[in-house]
């Protein structure tokens, strides 16, 4: 009784990039961030969250852009579709790939926000997912939605 581990497939809009992720992810956060809307245009982003060597790019080459120091985010250059936010953190390479860039978006299930402290004022969403108003690394939840503690 061996098990696969779990394949999953992305890529940019135009098919240029592709990209294969393998095993489940460490988490999957939505990120408030003024730094992820600038880089992406979305008043929130959802992320799925992998060690970087679970992920595989196997088509294209991307574009890297160093949004902060340490931070890598990488795009297509020819449709421009953002892919990943990368970087090292607690000793691990780190990256976190666009659930919407995923063939199926829907095998990721969202569990938390993190910046929601940097969140647009009006935005909302009808969970009670832990929200931290900065990362979620060694944190406890500031609130856990609408209805939630704060
Ligand atoms: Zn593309
Ligand atoms: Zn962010």
């Amino acid at each position: 009784m061996s098990q696969e581990p779990k394949k999953t497939y992305g890529g940019c809009h135009c098919g240029a990039i592709r990209y294969e992720a393998t095993g489940e992810p460490l988490y999957v956060p939505y990120c408030h961030c003024a730094s992820c809307r600038g880089t992406t245009g979305a008043p929130v982003v959802l992320f799925v969250n992998f060690k970087a060597s679970a992920v595989q790019f196997i088509r294209g080459e991307r574009k890297v852009y160093n949004s902060s120091p340490g931070v890598r985010r990488t795009f297509c250059q020819e449709c421009g579709t953002p892919l990943s936010y990368e970087g090292d953190w607690g000793g691990n390479t780190i990256i976190e790939v666009y659930v919407s860039t995923f063939d199926d978006p829907a095998a990721f299930v969202p569990d938390r926000h993190v910046m929601y402290g940097e969140r647009i004022p009006w935005f909302d969403v009808a969970d009670q997912l832990p929200r931290y108003n900065g990362s979620s690394a060694g944190a406890q939840p500031d609130s856990y939605g609408l209805h939630g503690l704060s």
